[in-house]
């Protein structure tokens, strides 16, 4: 039966004619089916992946040389727009959408051979931190179907988690993607902002929004992220720095040795003791490999979540206003007095209740009376995090804490508490806050089970310096 290992082995296995595409194709699909109560895919594009695959094993037997991700299977989350394919935000409000332009990071993965197997289920607009605010039911966690996968992207940790697909692409506006990697016991990269394009990402918070990767092992997240970084001029805020070679400058340059921790993520009230234990005695034993390893202070740890959901609700509620029922999503057929009568109504059909939350808080803390007690002060932190960071990389390589507070919580745990379900992101915002790129690795497990990682973060536009140093940490367990 078929093995993934990682890209490299399988475009091995590939040239050698030991294994083929549509053989591939035929497997992931058999899987998906197998673990359809998962609930990790919305659609499944498996007749389209099937002849794409066909077409692949022709080009390669006629000699045409591979794509760096020739037949590599992707499933992609529910917030980026492919073309000619329906992108619903797992929101009823767009549940019939279909896509008229692709992502610029779809483009690139399809230009560079990959093959795109479905869409995955996530938090509605990416709203969430467990997968249960989908308008398409919850995803399950593959390990304890009793548990939550984490969110937003929980389909797509779902996808690698259970070998549904080889990649999936997420997006991490405050942690969507490292927080369900940690769940699963996946590999989850979120690259500094603006390193990937977000054109045809669907905007939550576009100041924080990236695209991110799930993969089994670090070297296939450093790949997929060479192929879809870079400049493109659909995305202004994108950056212009050329694109290392990722996959093989981890293996060729230096690595970095100077690691940073905030005391206080590790001496935080809400954080699990064995999670706690098993970091310290990990940063410990860093020491040992020659690493040096320093705690420093870190006050602002507790404004980091408020400051996140004062901006993050603000930005939101500006980029859903497009989904009205005029200018986009469904509209009410219900009786409407007026205009705005058929506004209140299309929305409030449309969109369920933790976007419609995050809409009315925005809108508030943007309001005439209090944008400057929230937003204003909010952005002035943002600004002081900004500097410290900038200030902690003239020291330090690395940055790390633990992904998440708490191992996956049982489906249902948090839904009746909004700050319970926010402290989850406790440790992941902080990077979106201040741009730099973050990756959770799965190095631990808890007594009860389940995996979590470990948060590696380094400066903005360090990727190559977070990869290679995640990847010896993830090579020596
Ligand atoms: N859990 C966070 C939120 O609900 C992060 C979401 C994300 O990164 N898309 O905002």
């Amino acid at each position: 039966m078929f093995r993934f290992n990682t890209i490299k082995d399988y475009q091995a296995a590939l040239l050698a004619g030991e294994q083929s595409c549509i053989q591939t194709v035929q497997f992931y699909l058999h899987q998906i089916e197998q673990h359809k109560q998962l609930n990790a895919f919305l659609e499944v594009f498996a007749a389209e992946a099937e002849a794409r695959a066909v077409e692949l094993d022709a080009e390669l037997a006629a000699g045409k040389p591979m794509g760096k991700l020739h037949g590599v299977v992707v499933g992609i989350k529910d917030v980026i727009c492919y073309k000619g394919h329906i992108v619903s935000a797992a929101s009823k409000i767009i549940e019939n959408y279909t896509a008229v332009y692709s992502a610029t990071a779809i483009e690139k993965l399809l230009g560079e051979g990959a093959i795109i197997i479905g869409r995955q289920n996530c938090d509605e607009f990416a709203m969430g931190s467990s997968n249960e605010n989908s308008a398409f039911g919850s995803v399950k966690n593959a390990i304890d179907p009793t548990r939550v996968p984490g969110g937003s992207s929980g389909g797509s940790a779902v996808g690698v988690q259970a070998n549904l697909c080889m990649i999936s692409l997420g997006s991490d506006t405050g942690g969507s993607v490292r927080q369900p990697a940690d769940f699963c016991g996946v590999v989850g990269l979120k690259p500094s902002y603006g390193r990937i394009s977000r054109y045809g990402l669907i905007a939550y918070a576009s100041s924080f929004d990236q695209i991110g990767i799930f993969s089994h092992t670090v070297q296939d997240a450093a790949l997929v992220l060479e192929v879809i970084a870079g400049a493109d001029n659909f995305d202004s805020t994108v950056s212009q720095k050329e694109v290392p070679f990722y996959s093989t400058e981890i293996e060729a340059l230096p690595i970095p040795k100077k690691v940073a921790y905030f005391k206080e993520t590790l001496s935080h009230p809400g954080l699990d003791p064995e999670i706690k234990l098993q970091t310290e005695t990990y940063l410990e034993s860093l020491k040992a490999k020659g690493f040096t390893v320093e705690a420093i202070d870190f006050s602002l740890l507790n404004y980091l979540v408020p400051t996140y959901y004062v901006l993050t609700t603000a930005e939101a509620s500006s980029n859903l206003s497009r989904f009205d029922g005029i200018k986009f999503g469904h509209r009410t057929n219900g009786p409407i007095d007026d205009l705005a009568d058929l506004y209140k109504k299309s929305r409030t059909e449309g969109f369920g209740e933790e976007v419609q939350r995050r809409i009315l808080l925005g809108t508030f803390v943007l309001s005439a009376g209090y944008f400057d007690a929230y937003f204003t002060k909010a952005q002035q932190v943002r600004q002081k995090l900004v500097d410290l960071t900038n200030n902690l990389f003239v020291n330090y390589d690395i940055l790390v804490s633990p992904t998440v507070p708490s191992p996956a919580f049982k489906l249902g745990e948090h839904n009746h508490s909004a700050t319970e379900m926010f402290l989850a992101d406790i440790y992941t915002v902080y990077a979106n806050l201040v741009g730099i790129p973050a990756i959770s690795i799965p190095l631990f497990k808890h007594s009860n089970g389940m995996p979590f990682g470990l948060q590696v973060m380094s400066a903005s536009g360090n990727e190559t310096g977070l990869l290679s140093f995640s990847k010896t940490l993830m090579e020596n367990q």
